[in-house]
């Protein structure tokens, strides 16, 4: 009798906690839910090859430890022409091109790629405006558009799609790229915090173009759009998760903390807004082949 008195007690006590977990995150079940299994625990980028396509899934993780608070010799606002001098050659090379990148005709220079977001999560968690959301988003895809290797300097042309308050993440390929928030969970059901964003890709083995991407912001994080130390910029990790969309890696070397596409992120910080050189180098990499 003492054992069931103690199961049930226990039992209570689970689900009281769960609830409390569930209330101070403030997910609800209409939330978008999305699981990291176990298996992928401490990978920033996982690949998954599934016949003649590939599924690649970036995860980016929290580290406070790696802040800058300034770096104005860094700043680097537009495309290179070609003629600026760079304050520092080193930082031109800090990128990694991936293995993909879009894939259009001639006709389609600069190749348009259309994105819809999912605002409804941060309109309702984070009390933002649904154009203050949309502007933050734009403003991430805008810091790459034009951006392109010599003499077009063209690689991808973002174009906003409108606001869907039912778009969701597919773990298929549904032609639809996709910007949403999300409970962002372990197998066992446990929420992981220190997974700020999580980028799904899709591209063909043929010619490695890309044919679906979708961005997911985890909602056991907070989010604003620069508001400061205890909150992510909406912006400056969607500059960050648009990189990966645009065709380059993270990179992990400290000596690149600058970078937008620096793979760790920390609270309040909004300088990933900003292109440095290697960001923009890399791009010009990536599109450097002549258009098919
Ligand atoms: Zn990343």
């Amino acid at each position: 009798m003492k054992k069931i008195a103690f199961v049930v007690v226990g039992v209570l006590a689970l689900l009281l906690f769960s609830n409390v977990i569930v209330l101070t995150a403030g997910a609800s079940d209409d939330d978008e839910k999305v699981v990291i299994p176990n298996e992928w625990h401490g990978k920033n980028k996982v690949v998954i090859p599934q016949g003649d396509l590939v599924q690649v899934v970036y995860i980016k993780r929290t580290d406070d430890s790696a802040v800058v608070t300034n770096d104005p010799t860094l700043v680097y606002d537009g495309p290179w022409t070609g003629t600026e001098p760079f304050p520092n050659q080193h930082y031109y090379n800090g990128y990694d091109v991936a293995d993909w990148h879009w894939v259009l005709s001639k006709s389609q220079n600069p190749r348009g790629v259309k994105y819809v977001i999912n605002p409804s999560t941060a309109i309702i968690k984070y009390r933002l405006t649904p154009p203050a959301v949309v502007n933050a988003i734009q403003n991430g895809f805008q810091a790459w558009n034009g951006v392109g290797p010599k003499p077009t300097r063209s690689s991808v042309l973002y174009t906003y799609d409108g606001v869907s308050f039912t778009a969701r993440h597919s773990d298929r390929i549904d032609n639809k790229n996709v910007v949403s928030w999300a409970s962002i969970r372990d197998s066992n059901g446990n929420p992981d915090p220190n997974v700020v964003a999580v980028s799904y890709m899709w591209y063909r083995t043929s010619d490695h173009g890309l044919l679906d991407c979708d961005t997911v912001f985890n909602t056991f994080v907070t989010w604003g759009i620069n508001s400061g130390g205890s909150t992510f910029d909406i912006q400056d990790i969607g500059t960050h998760e648009f990189g990966h969309w645009t065709g380059l890696n993270d990179i992990y070397d400290s000596q690149y903390t600058p970078m937008t596409m620096y793979g760790y992120a920390s609270h309040g910080e909004v300088y990933k807004r900003t292109l440095e050189q290697g960001d923009i180098h890399g791009v010009e990499v990536a599109y450097g082949m002549p258009l098919t």
